[in-house]
């Protein structure tokens, strides 16, 4: 399964699918007692929601959540009997496209309840449907009063099925972070206005909490290998992305090297360049100044830094102290040691920004599948 050939691709991105199933049963353990579902929104963090969902569904996923409509329906077409939820809530004005593949929109406003409950009642069925309710993020959801005046009549008097009731943390990969505590308090409270809906409350950090555990868990970032706390070390490396040197020039003393003339040679130097920029998602503020250390690669096993700019479609390395590199051999950006969370740190990001950027024009090669 791969977009580009081998020979026409700049790079390789290969994606371990048996990390990743084995990631997800470890989160499963974590959550042991609650179920597990699997987020699998943004293309599955970027390595591609048509190999992930089968891979985690093969590892034990019934429950997934994407963000758009567009990917619950890539989703459904390699998953035909998982429960898919769509996090961003009710999309266009065609409702029937969530009836038609049994999608189950997550209902996160007065406006998105309406709608839900306006399309129950004409095609006369309880479409099931997850309630979202904000409690402390302030992003989507409805607040605590909504909340309470919706659940007065009670759950079964609404005109949907309320399958689940799900709230989202703001902080969970901070430990001890004072409004984790706030909005596990909070949920524990709104549980208690829906009697018998299930409920879900924990992101990738929070299954490290047995207060979060409620009855499913929803881990997204930790299944894909990145760090999920600040705390813990990451799961398994799911990615890894190597492209062949094209090209080895000296520079001598002095030289800039790329766009800038950011970064000068303190030494005579051979500069290694890889056919991978920041079109291909690789940040551009992981290069390297004289000031700025920036990010580094492996190659022959070596530690090399970048040198000057991400370019749009091309890197430069100082490959001076990695042996006699010449054009051919393997330069590993991300793997081999090199996690996604230490290209993130180089950038001054997370490593969700650098799996969701995981670029198009890879060959992408899929592993234990
Ligand atoms: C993205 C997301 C998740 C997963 O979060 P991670 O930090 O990646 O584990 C869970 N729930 C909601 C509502 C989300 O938007």
């Amino acid at each position: 399964m791969s977009d580009v050939p081998a020979d026409e691709a700049g790079a390789r991105l290969t994606v371990d699918l048996g990390a990743l199933k084995r990631n997800y049963q470890a989160l499963a353990a974590m959550t042991a007692g609650a179920e597990c579902a699997a987020v699998v929104k943004a293309d599955a963090y970027g390595i591609g929601i048509e190999a992930a969902g089968p891979a985690l569904a093969a590892a034990g996923a019934r429950t997934f959540f994407v963000a758009h409509l567009s990917e619950a329906r890539r989703l459904r077409a390699v998953l035909p009997s998982a429960a898919i939820y769509v996090l961003n809530g009710l999309f266009g004005e065609a409702l029937a496209t969530y009836a038609d593949h049994q999608l189950r929109p997550v209902l996160g406003s007065r406006d998105d309840i309406e709608r839900f409950s306006a399309f129950c009642s004409q095609t006369a069925r309880r479409w099931p449907a997850a309630i979202h309710v904000d409690t402390g993020m302030n992003r989507l959801g409805l607040d605590l009063a909504e909340a309470a005046l919706l659940a007065e009549p009670g759950p079964h008097a609404l005109a949907f099925e309320p399958a689940l009731l799900m709230s989202h943390f703001a902080c969970a990969d901070e430990p001890g972070h004072p409004l984790t505590a706030r909005q596990v308090d909070r949920f524990a409270q709104v549980r208690g206005l829906f009697p018998g809906v299930p409920g879900s409350l924990a992101n990738s950090a929070g299954c490290t909490m047995s207060a979060a555990r409620h009855d499913l868990a929803r881990p997204g970032v930790a299944l894909y290998g990145a760090r999920y706390r600040a705390d813990r070390a990451p799961l398994e490396p799911v990615v890894r992305l190597d492209a062949p040197l094209v090209q080895v020039r000296e520079v001598r003393a002095g030289d800039t090297v790329g766009y800038g003339a950011t970064w000068s040679a303190s030494r005579p130097s051979r500069i290694g360049i890889v056919s991978v920029g920041y079109a291909d998602g690789y940040l551009r503020s992981a290069g390297t100044t004289n000031h700025q250390a920036g990010a580094y690669a492996r190659v022959n096993g070596v530690t090399c830094r970048l040198a000057g700019r991400v370019s749009m479609d091309l890197i430069a390395i100082d490959v001076t102290d990695a042996g006699q590199a010449a054009p051919g051999d393997t330069v590993t950006l991300i793997g081999d040691g090199i996690g996604v969370d230490d290209v993130a740190e180089a950038a001054g990001t997370i490593g969700y920004e650098v799996l969701t950027s995981l670029g198009r024009r890879y060959n992408r090669r899929y592993t234990g599948g």
